[in-house]
């Protein structure tokens, strides 16, 4: 018997009904990229505000659809973090990264720049991430130290225990920790203390809007503040303009990446040695 309320119909709505098709024929699709290795990597320097030298490189993954062109990573990652199929595409994306990294060490270049990599909450809460970790770096013989992992401070409370346990097996490797998008989320700032992590990402939404909005002007001075007093590295995400920089630099901030200094670029374009003119 049809129900009276309708409420059973209101799933087939039709814009409901795209909306599960789209993410199905993305799922597919992802499932063939995943086969086909239809991914790349490309990088964003980190650059330190007071001298203009890149001390290191953010690995973003790109994934260019055969016919739909390039897909965002903010479109697809959340889909592959519902699937699972996360797990293979980070490796991927953990052992591409790692394979640039071992490039650059080999060119000899004085200086070897850091890596930071992206892992998803997903992957980081595998038991033996630590392991796989220590397998990839020792495969490329590289310098642990070399090696950053971005993790949103969101996934780092899901599961505090076992999270305390993966960081520190990870420092114990050599390998520093960065919170991402610092400040969206909402993390407990006595795990901060009590997380071995080595840095903070200002998320790009504080960044946006300096240097005219006090409220964020507020939440930025509070952010590198609190880095200062935790011994902790502070990285701004996003810089689009030369005051944004400016500011940043004035407020003590260290790094920053954004389009003002690069936008990601394939790994052959970019001279890890780069030292970009200082705007300042
Ligand atoms: P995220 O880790 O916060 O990365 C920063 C995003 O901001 C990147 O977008 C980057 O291209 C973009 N960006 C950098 N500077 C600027 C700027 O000045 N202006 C603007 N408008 N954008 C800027 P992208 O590459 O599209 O990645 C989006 C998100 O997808 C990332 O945010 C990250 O959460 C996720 N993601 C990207 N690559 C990976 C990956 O390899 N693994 C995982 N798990 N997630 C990834
Ligand atoms: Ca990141
Ligand atoms: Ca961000
Ligand atoms: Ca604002």
């Amino acid at each position: 018997r049809a129900r009276q309320d309708g409420g059973g119909c209101r799933f087939f709505r039709p814009e409901i009904l795209a909306q599960l098709q789209r993410r199905l024929s993305l799922e597919r699709e992802l499932q063939m990229a995943v086969e086909n290795q239809a991914f790349s990597l490309c990088y964003q320097p980190q650059v330190d505000l007071a001298t203009g030298r890149v001390t290191g490189l953010e690995a973003l993954i790109r994934w260019r659809h055969p016919s739909r062109g390039p897909v965002a990573p903010d479109v697809f990652i959340p889909v592959a973090e519902e699937t699972g199929q996360i797990l293979p595409i980070g490796q991927w994306v953990l052992g591409e990264a790692c394979r640039q990294l071992e490039k650059w060490q080999a060119a000899e270049l004085g200086s070897t720049p850091n890596l930071a990599v992206n892992i998803s909450a997903f992957q980081f809460r595998q038991r033996n991430f630590a392991d796989i970790a220590q397998r990839v770096i020792e495969h490329h013989q590289l310098n642990p130290e070399r090696l950053e992992l971005e993790i949103t401070e969101t996934a780092l409370m899901q599961d505090p225990d076992s999270t305390l346990k993966t960081l520190k097996k990870l420092r114990d490797l050599g390998v520093s920790i960065s919170l991402d998008d610092f400040g969206t989320g909402y993390s407990s700032l006595s795990y901060l203390k009590r997380f071995p992590v080595n840095a903070l990402k200002i998320d790009k939404s504080f960044v946006d809007d300096l240097p005219l909005d006090l409220d964020d002007i507020a939440i930025v001075r509070a952010i590198i503040a609190l880095a200062e007093r935790l011994k902790l590295n502070v990285v701004a995400e996003g810089v689009e303009t030369r005051e944004q920089a400016l500011f940043l630099r004035d407020e003590g901030c260290q790094l920053a990446q954004g389009y003002f200094f690069l936008r990601p670029v394939p790994g052959v374009e970019i001279n890890p040695l780069l030292t970009l003119p200082p705007p300042f």
